[in-house]
């Protein structure tokens, strides 16, 4: 195969519900769950609907969204009516691809980021809201110590050290001072300066990129520091409840019911699922709560058969190796260039080159030179090693 037809395909845009996307194994569909809460009800629900349109398999994405994996074409009305019954389908396709918000999972109904995110959520159905391109999304989160640093975004609403709000278009490094009655507004502004300023030709684009290439902001961007912000949380048990992790993001319609049988659920973006009224560990098929696993640190798409571009199989290849993991190295298997399961860098990425083939790239992306090309699978722990 040429490498011009190995080069993946960039799509732009991400699933949805209303506007899913063709999979190698049925249609993804993404339920973008409002402040990634579902209640038990609905949880259980989506599970349902998961075994009876779909094929029971989803993955929770990074940004706290859950997608529905093997649906059929004639499947989707059916499944669409379900989801409106569970509260969690948006009104329009419009709608859909702008509501794009990832929030703390440690927010608490009636606080600053709950009214703030209730505030943006709401002023992004309105149809004068900027049509941003369907990859662009929000971040919000008002604790002392943010943790949603790491997390993809192009506009963040986050607490300084001295406690007041800022909002930061990500890729800066300053942003500028807001309060809970400003902090929406000035979000959805700033949005509308990208368009305005040529962010998304052809309806694609970021934040970061759009500034990377030299867009000038408005002068009060560049009031405040960024806040430092905290780690990100592990599995297990926090103060906050229990953090179930979720092996490559990956879970089944039964670990949805099983963890549902605990509490309310909070979608993180870190393929953990947190139920905060939780207080003891359990025991939840699929899932792990040992923080130390070097499961943590293993990434891998869906990889083949499941994702059409995919080269080669991924996730059988990830958990063979993840023993073999140094402490504190990180390892990437990605079935394509694409990179979708990690777009940054890792220690250790393999990207599949053909159904039993991998190349090596050391400290860097699935799209950057390797150090070795073409390792057959078992001839990967030698490398490794
Ligand atoms: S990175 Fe993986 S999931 Fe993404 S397009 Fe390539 S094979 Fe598919």
């Amino acid at each position: 195969m040429s490498a011009a037809s190995n080069a993946p395909i960039v799509k732009g845009w991400c699933p949805g519900a209303l506007r899913p996307m063709m999979s190698g194994d049925g249609l993804v569909v993404r339920i973008r769950a409002p402040f990634g809460y579902l209640s038990q009800e609905q949880a259980i629900g989506v599970a349902d609907l998961s075994d009876r349109y779909g094929s029971g398999q989803m993955d929770l994405s990074a940004r706290a969204n859950l997608q529905l994996r093997g649906v059929s074409e004639g499947n989707h009305p059916d499944l669409l009516s379900g989801l409106r019954e569970l509260n969690l389908l948006d009104p329009s396709l419009e709608v859909e691809a702008r509501r794009n918000i990832v929030m703390t999972p440690y927010w608490e109904i009636g606080d600053e980021t709950f009214r703030i995110a209730t505030r943006l959520n709401d002023a992004l159905q309105a149809e004068t809201a900027p049509q941003t391109p369907g990859k662009f999304g929000y971040a919000v989160d008002c604790s002392m110590a943010p943790v949603l640093g790491d997390c993809s975004a192009d506009i963040r609403i986050e607490r300084c050290e001295d406690g007041r709000l800022i909002c930061r278009p990500d890729g800066h490094a300053f942003g500028a001072w807001v309060t809970e009655n400003s902090a929406a507004q000035t979000a959805l502004e700033l949005a509308q300066w990208f368009l305005d300023t040529g962010g998304a030709p052809e309806n694609r684009g970021r934040m970061r990129a759009h500034l990377a290439k030299g867009a000038v902001l408005p002068e009060k961007f560049s009031e405040v520091p960024a806040p430092l912000g905290a780690a990100r949380p592990c599995p297990g048990m926090s103060e906050k409840g229990v953090f179930f992790g979720l092996e490559f993001g990956a879970l089944t319609s039964n670990t949805l019911r099983g963890l549902a049988s605990l509490g309310p659920l909070r979608l993180t973006p870190w393929r953990m699922i947190l139920v905060n009224s939780c207080t003891k560990p359990a025991e939840i098929p699929g899932t792990y709560l040992d923080p130390e696993t070097p499961l943590q640190r293993a990434f891998a798409c869906t990889g083949a058969p499941h994702c059409p571009q995919a080269l080669g199989p991924t996730r059988l290849v990830a958990r063979s190796l993840v023993s073999m993991l140094e402490p504190g190295q990180n390892l990437h298997v990605s079935g394509c260039a694409k990179g979708c399961a990690l777009p940054g860098k890792a220690d250790l990425t393999l990207c599949a080159t053909g159904p039993d083939r991998f190349d090596l790239i050391r400290n860097g992306r699935a799209s950057d030179t390797a150090a070795m090309e073409n390792i057959s699978a078992s001839a990967l722990p030698k490398y490794l090693s």
